[in-house]
């Protein structure tokens, strides 16, 4: 019986050396390899002579009207070349270092050649030689993303062999309803006419139909997850009302009103006896912390532990020393784990988590580690959750028996797209600054301006305020990022010596050395704090008004944002000055775009339009699923209708018994998302 899932080792030619040039393109099965489709197509329609375009890569179908010629120099190297007629024009053909064509040209002839198309010579720089051969490709020749272990050629014949074993057994997963709505293909005709497309209009529609099936299959898993989710006894906060409005009221500040409806969100989540399962989205200032707080009172207010997991030792501590003060006077107990504590004190913590004497354990991945055993995890938070692989992030959530999960980002992803891409979660948006913040100034000077930064910087001290200087990024080298920072806080040391003290920040501290840093200057014993790009997540000292970033087209939008949030975080004014002379276009419009607006979503499109949506929503960054076919960004209706489709479907009884959809139903048991069937 064959089988798509059949191991690529099954094919000929296919050995153990093989499968692991296939698998370094994550093609192990027939069918990842069946559903590694081509990146493009090149064009071998055959066109007329008159019709092409200098230097266009072109395929005429011709005669051959010279005997070919073959010269060959020295050891590898030979010239093959003929003239063909192609319609009512003649040109000539010249093949280099390809010289088994010969024998398949002959006077007389008919041949199509595929090259490249040099008019002033009247010449075909051949590629590729086809003759009149009924089994050869036709219409378009798919090229696909090859590595260097694997060439394109290997690929297309491995997909061919595949295809023509296997296509009986492709069965068509979308539900006919749907396929007949949109017009799509069947799975089998997908398939193959994206790598053996009739024609342009033909491999377009495949393309449509296998957009459509990947959003939709995604959408119906996560879905379908999400229901499993639901469906399992999830913890109840049962929470008493008016005792949170009353830790509420102790607050310092008014919450703001997307703060206010995002607390709602939560707790009303917290409340139902499903595990919850959200995202909170909110710009880097605001306030994403107190709200996690307001939840942690009401999951520990029931007996509950909660754990609060942040990506950095500096985080966790600062997160720790708030919260702390957040909570003081209520039972709320907040207890610090992170790598870096002594084994005595370590264990003693561990017991303390196991008999639930402490009940807000907050830390760095420490929290997730095998000898941590919580005694009643009733809400799992994750701070900067992009930060974090799906691994960790799933550690997290089995260290309690179906704990209620609150992941917090800053990464901000537009409305729509969020809440269809992360679709097995609930999404809530934070999309308002507290009261009272002025917008943060930018400004992008010249190296040669550097003076002027410099001093604009000194007089923000004078008047009492605190610092940020990042240095340089290098990509390649950590070293010399380190070398940089330490050689920039040595210049701002002695140009400022002795009015103010400068601190150094960076990559290769121990974490007992970087707390001691980020504690001397949140207490003001440091007024400047020069920096690698460790600064950059979550730290926050209201006190600090200036950000100055060396070289800051190096950076990304996402990350100069994210840096800039650093500042402006009290009720000064705040000022961010990007230092750079940009290399390329794209380096000019983000130090514009940061100039233009102080709005994250802004940025975030911005971002988009100038990266791509690959780049932006890449799995490493934020969680989110990268796509082979479709483009969640530009072709989010796509994504929009499919994700409704697949709740359509998940919503009608008995679908799933269905005959024509069992090979669905199949997909989604391998998928290990069967809980809901079963
Ligand atoms: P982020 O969302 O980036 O994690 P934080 O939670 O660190 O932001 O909040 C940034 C600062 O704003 C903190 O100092 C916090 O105390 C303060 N803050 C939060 N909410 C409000 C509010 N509603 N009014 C005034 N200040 C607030
Ligand atoms: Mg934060």
């Amino acid at each position: 019986m064959l089988s798509l899932q059949d191991s690529v080792g099954k094919l000929k030619g296919v050995g153990p050396k093989m499968g692991e040039n296939l698998a370094s393109l994550d093609i192990l099965t027939v069918e990842d390899l069946l559903t590694y489709f081509p990146s493009r197509y090149d064009e071998i329609t055959p066109i007329n002579l008159e019709d092409a375009k200098d230097k266009q890569r072109i395929t005429v179908k011709g005669t051959v009207i010279s005997e070919p010629m073959m010269s060959r120099f020295g050891y590898r190297r030979s010239r093959l070349s003929f003239r063909i007629m192609v319609g009512q024009g003649v040109a000539q053909v010249t093949f280099f270092n390809q010289p088994y064509l010969a024998k398949s040209v002959q006077i007389n002839t008919d041949v199509t050649v595929m090259g490249t198309w040099d008019q002033s010579r009247n010449e075909i720089k051949g590629t590729k030689l086809l003759t009149s051969n009924p089994n050869e490709e036709k219409g378009m020749g798919a090229i696909y993303p090859a590595n260097k272990h694997i060439k394109q050629a290997t690929i297309r014949k491995l997909i061919r062999q595949a295809y023509d074993q296997y296509q009986r057994v492709i069965a068509t997963l979308l539900p006919i309803s749907l396929r007949q709505r949109y017009q799509l293909m069947e799975r089998r005709e997908m398939i193959k006419q994206l790598h053996f497309p009739d024609n342009r209009e033909m491999a377009k529609l495949a393309q449509r139909t296998a957009a459509y099936e990947e959003f939709f299959l995604f959408q119906l898993r996560l879905q379908a997850l999400r229901r499993a989710h639901r469906q399992e006894n999830g913890i109840q906060i049962l929470y008493d009302n008016e005792e949170l409005r009353e830790f509420i009221r102790t607050i310092p500040f008014e919450l703001t009103s997307a703060q206010k409806r995002v607390v709602n969100e939560i707790c009303r989540d917290l409340r139902r006896p499903y595990q919850m399962n959200r995202l909170l989205q909110g710009d880097v200032g605001s306030g994403k912390t107190i709200v996690a707080g307001i939840a942690i009172y009401a999951a520990i207010s029931t007996g509950y532990q909660v754990a609060m997991m942040a990506p950095t030792e500096i985080l966790a501590e600062q997160h720790a020393e708030k919260l702390a003060r957040t909570f003081s006077g209520t039972h709320v107990n907040v207890a610090l784990l992170t790598g870096s504590m002594k084994a005595k004190q370590h264990q003693e913590l561990l017991n303390q988590i196991e008999n639930g004497s402490v009940n807000l354990i907050i830390g760095t991945h420490a929290l997730i580690q095998e000898k941590v055993d919580y005694a009643n995890l009733g809400l799992a938070i994750i701070d900067e959750q992009h930060r974090f692989g799906v691994k960790q992030r799933q550690a997290l959530r089995e260290k309690g028996d179906h704990p209620d999960i609150l992941a917090m980002t800053a990464t901000p992803i537009p409305r729509t797209l969020a809440i269809t891409a992360y679709g097995e979660m609930d999404v809530s948006i934070i999309d308002e600054l507290p009261a009272g913040r002025q917008p943060i100034k930018t400004t992008w000077l010249r190296e040669k301006q550097l003076d002027q930064a410099v001093n604009f910087l000194k007089g923000q001290l004078e008047q009492g305020a605190q610092a940020y200087i990042v240095s340089p990024l290098i990509e390649e080298s950590e070293s010399l990022d380190v070398q940089n920072a330490t050689a920039l806080a040595e210049q701002y040391q002695q140009r400022f010596a002795p009015h103010y003290q400068i601190g150094l920040l960076h990559g290769r501290m121990t974490n007992e050395e970087k707390s001691a840093v980020m504690q001397d200057f949140q207490d003001g014993k440091l007024q400047v704090l020069v920096s690698t790009t460790v600064i950059e997540v979550g730290v926050d000292n209201p006190n600090a008004t200036v950000m100055m970033i060396y070289n800051a087209d190096r950076f990304g939008l996402a990350q100069l944002h994210q840096l800039r949030g650093r500042v402006g975080r009290g009720s000064r004014q705040s000022y961010c000055l990007l230092v750079a002379d940009p290399k390329t276009d794209e380096g000019t419009a983000r130090m514009e775009t940061m100039v233009a607006t102080t709005d994250g979503f802004v940025v975030a499109q911005r971002d988009l339009e100038l990266r791509g949506s690959g780049d932006v929503l890449g799995s490493r960054q934020s969680g989110v699923p990268e796509f082979k076919v479709g483009d969640p960004v530009a072709d989010l209706k796509m994504l929009q209708i499919a994700r409704s489709d697949a709740g359509n479907l998940l919503n009608e009884p008995g679908w799933d018994e269905k005959a024509e959809n069992q090979p669905l139903v199949l997909y989604l048991k391998r998928h290990q998302l069967a809980t809901h069937f079963d």
